[in-house]
C-alpha cells in the first residue's frame, strides 16, 4: 500500500467539488466507490517450467453515461485502492472531455522487467482471460497505461476474440497497432493533448511558448512524447527525471536525441552535455513548466512549497497531493489538472473505438484536428468555470464532470 492513498485523495478531490456543487446525496455516495471491482488470482507457466500466481485487478468506477474505460498497468506496487482511484479519475476524465464513457481500471501485480517477452504474451492473455466476463466492446473497455504498449493490447484482443465464436472485437481494447485495428495518431495522443493544454494555458499566462523553459519527470510514452511536441512548439527542455537518475541542462536537451541515446544506453543518465539532478532539484528549478509525466504522489507538502515554475501540467494520474494543490494555488502557480491534461489518450482512445465500429479509418491529420478541437474546448470550458466560480482548475474540471455524470445518474433513476 503505497504511504499516501490515492483513493482516499480522488474521494477528498470528489467531496471538495461535490460541496461546491451541492450535490445530491445520493449522487455523491454513489460517486464516491467504483461500482463493481473484481480480484483475480491467475496462474501463468513460466519459462522455466514452473508456476506462478499473479494477482490482478479490474475496477469499474461508473458506467450511467457509456461503457467504463481505462488503463491496466503492469506494476510492482499496483492495488486495489490505487485501481479504484485511477477508475474514479477516468470518470471524471471522460467527463471532462465530454465523451460518452464512464471510468475503468485494471492492473497486475508484476514487475514486467523480470519476465521474458513470452512469459508477457502468457501473462498478458492470462489476465485479459479471468476478467473477460466484465469486459467487453460495450461493456469496459481497457487500454495501455504504466509499462502495457500496443503489442499487449494486440494479445488481450486476440485472447477476448478467441472466446467469442471466432468473432473479432478490435473495440475491446484501444491502443492497439495500427494493422490490429488501432488508430492513427493514438501512440502520441496523450503527449499530445498535453501539449495542447500547455499552450492553451500559457495564453491565458501571458508567456510564450517560444524560448519558455521546461522539466519533465518521467520520459516514458507520455513524458517521452509532450517533451518531444514541446521542443518542436520552441520550448527549451532543461530537465528530464527518470526513475534511475536525471539530466539537467540550463541551455536545453533535445528530447529526440536523448530517446535515441537510451536506445542504445539503456538509460538517460551520461546523456552528454548534461549533469545529474535528482527528483527535488528538479522540481525546485526556476523553470517556466513543471511536468509530472510519471507516477501519482510526486508534489507532496514536502516538496511543493519549492516549485518555483509559472505552470504544472499534470501529465501523469494523480501526481499532486491535496496539501500541495493548496501550497501550489496559495503560491499563486497555474496547475492544469490531470484529468484534463492527459486527455488526449483517452480521446484518440474514443476516436478508435468509434473507427472500429465504423470499420473506416481517419487519417492522422483528421485524427489529430479532432483531438485539437476537443481538447481546446474542454480547456476553455474548464477555464471559463474556474473564474466564474473563482476556484482552482482542478475543482472547476470536478464541479463541470460531475455535474455531467449526475445528470446521467439522475435521468436513468439512480438516484
Ligand atoms: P510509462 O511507463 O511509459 O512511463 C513512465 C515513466 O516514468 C517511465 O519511463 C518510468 O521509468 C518513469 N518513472 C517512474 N517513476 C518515476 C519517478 N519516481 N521519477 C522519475 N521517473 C519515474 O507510462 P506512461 O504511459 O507514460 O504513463 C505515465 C503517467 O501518465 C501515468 O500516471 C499514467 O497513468 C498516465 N497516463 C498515461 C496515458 C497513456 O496514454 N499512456 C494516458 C493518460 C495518463
Amino acid at each position: 500500500m503505497p504511504e499516501i492513498n490515492p483513493l482516499a485523495i480522488a474521494q477528498q478531490q470528489l467531496d471538495m467539488a461535490a460541496e461546491k456543487l451541492n450535490l445530491d446525496p445520493g449522487v455523491h455516495a454513489i460517486l464516491r466507490e467504483p461500482m463493481r471491482t473484481l480480484e483475480v488470482n491467475f496462474p501463468v507457466k513460466m519459462d522455466d517450467g514452473t508456476v506462478k500466481v499473479f494477482k490482478g485487478y479490474r475496477a469499474q468506477h461508473n458506467d450511467a453515461i457509456g461503457p467504463a474505460k481505462g488503463g491496466i498497468r503492469f506494476h510492482q506496487s499496483v492495488n486495489m485502492d490505487e485501481v479504484k482511484a485511477l477508475s474514479m479519475w477516468m470518470t471524471f476524465k471522460c467527463g471532462v472531455l465530454g465523451l460518452p464513457y464512464g471510468g475503468g481500471k485494471g492492473g497486475v501485480v508484476v514487475d514486467p522487467r523480470t519476465l521474458s517477452q513470452s512469459e508477457l504474451e502468457r501473462l498478458s492473455r492470462a489476465y485479459f482471460a479471468a476478467i473477460s466476463s466484465i469486459i467487453g466492446p460495450d461493456k469496459d473497455i481497457p487500454a495501455p497505461d504504466v509499462n502495457t504498449n500496443p503489442q499487449i493490447m494486440a494479445w488481450m484482443m486476440d485472447e477476448y476474440s478467441k472466446y467469442s465464436g471466432g468473432v473479432c472485437h478490435p473495440g475491446v481494447v484501444t491502443g492497439k497497432p495500427i494493422i490490429a485495428g488501432g488508430s492513427l495518431g493514438r501512440s502520441e495522443a496523450t503527449g499530445r493533448g498535453c501539449v495542447i493544454i500547455i499552450r492553451e494555458a500559457a495564453k491565458r499566462l501571458g508567456l510564450s511558448l517560444k524560448g519558455a523553459t521546461a522539466a519533465i519527470q518521467g520520459f516514458g510514452n507520455v513524458g517521452g512524447a509532450t517533451a518531444r511536441l514541446l521542443a518542436k512548439e520552441g520550448v527549451k527542455i532543461v530537465a528530464i527525471m527518470e526513475i534511475d537518475g536525471g539530466i539537467y541542462n540550463p541551455d536545453g536537451i533535445n528530447p529526440e536525441d536523448v530517446l535515441e541515446y537510451r536506445k542504445k544506453a539503456g538509460t538517460i543518465n551520461g546523456y552528454p552535455g548534461c549533469r545529474e539532478i535528482g527528483n527535488e532539484e528538479l522540481f525546485a528549478l526556476g523553470c517556466d513548466i513543471l511536468v509530472p509525466a510519471a507516477m501519482e504522489n510526486q508534489i507532496t507538502k514536502e516538496n511543493a512549497g519549492q516549485i518555483k515554475a509559472k505552470l504544472v501540467a499534470e501529465a501523469a494520474n494523480g501526481p499532486t497531493t491535496p496539501e500541495a494543490d493548496e501550497i501550489l494555488s496559495k503560491n499563486g502557480i497555474m496547475l492544469t489538472p490531470d484529468i484534463l491534461t492527459n486527455a488526449g489518450g483517452v480521446t484518440v482512445s474514443y476516436f478508435e473505438w468509434v473507427q472500429n465500429f465504423m470499420n473506416y479509418y481517419w487519417t492522422e491529420e483528421e485524427v489529430n484536428s479532432r483531438l485539437e478541437q476537443k481538447m481546446v474546448e474542454a480547456f476553455e470550458r474548464i477555464y471559463q468555470m474556474s473564474q466564474d466560480y473563482q476556484v482552482n482548475m482542478r475543482v472547476a474540471a470536478y464541479m463541470a464532470s460531475i455535474s455531467r455524470v449526475a445528470e446521467a445518474i439522475k435521468v436513468r433513476g439512480w438516484a
